[in-house]
């Protein structure tokens, strides 16, 4: 439905029309008075336009499962980071998590238990994060933190208190109270380098996860 919308109007045509409909009010304004109930009408519109960009901005930057910024959102405030980051010469380091064997859960419990599984993830890692650090999903079962100010080593030890509080959590299938044994998550930390791009810096990370995937998991590598 919302994409259906999305695709038929955009945020340029809304603004347009605001504005068309603004240009007419100040003429109806202008007249005698008599137009009282169009201007009415014509307000409760905009308020009604008002709200849907608001919906739609929302909508294009936030993952409806887990309420983090998706992918897009997350990318944009890396490229301010890394703007930041060489203007300052200050630290900056990313952590890229993983859940392991997901494909496993969802097979197992299904689907909807995984969706669980997702926003437990998210809120766990909600917690172990300060204001100026950026969480997000950046894919399926993919999460990142971007911690601006902060030394790798410093990254790492974050990285590892997500790992062993997610470890120790007794999840619990919803609807029976099955425990869902073990779930635990793979990490990869990496500093940024000095005018390195996104993707260079991105792929450190991701290398540095799939080590801890190849070594066992549930484990945290740094590079
Ligand atoms: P690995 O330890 O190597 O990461 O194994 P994995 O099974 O976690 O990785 P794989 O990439 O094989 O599978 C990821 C699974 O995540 C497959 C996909 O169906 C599932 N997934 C992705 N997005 C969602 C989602 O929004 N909800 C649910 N329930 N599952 C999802
Ligand atoms: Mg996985
Ligand atoms: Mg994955």
């Amino acid at each position: 439905m919302s994409q259906a919308l999305d695709s038929s109007i955009t945020e340029p045509e809304i603004n347009s029309i605001v504005k068309q409909v603004k240009k007419e009010i100040k003429k109806l304004e202008s007249s005698s008075g008599s137009f009282q109930e169009d201007i009415q009408h014509a307000n409760r519109e905009i308020e009604s336009l008002k709200k849907k960009v608001e919906r739609y901005k929302n909508e294009a930057t936030k993952d409806p499962l887990t309420k983090l910024d998706n992918r897009r959102k997350f990318d944009d405030k890396l490229k301010a980071a890394l703007e930041e980051a060489n203007g300052k010469g200050s630290p900056l380091c990313l952590i890229i998590a993983d859940v392991d064997h997901f494909k496993k859960v969802n097979d197992t419990y299904g689907h909807l238990v995984g969706d669980n599984v997702l926003r437990m993830v998210a809120s766990t890692m909600k917690e172990f994060i300060k204001s100026k650090d950026i969480l997000a999903r950046i894919g399926g079962e993919e999460f990142a933190i971007l911690l601006p100010a902060t030394a790798l080593e410093n990254a790492m030890k974050l990285a590892d208190d997500i790992r062993v509080s997610f470890e120790q959590l007794d999840l619990k299938k919803k609807s029976t109270g099955e425990s869902l044994g073990k779930i635990t998550m793979s990490f990869g930390v990496t500093t940024y380098k000095n005018s390195e791009s996104a993707d260079d810096f991105i792929n450190r990370a991701d290398k540095a996860l799939y080590h801890s995937k190849e070594s066992g998991r549930n484990r945290v590598t740094g590079r």
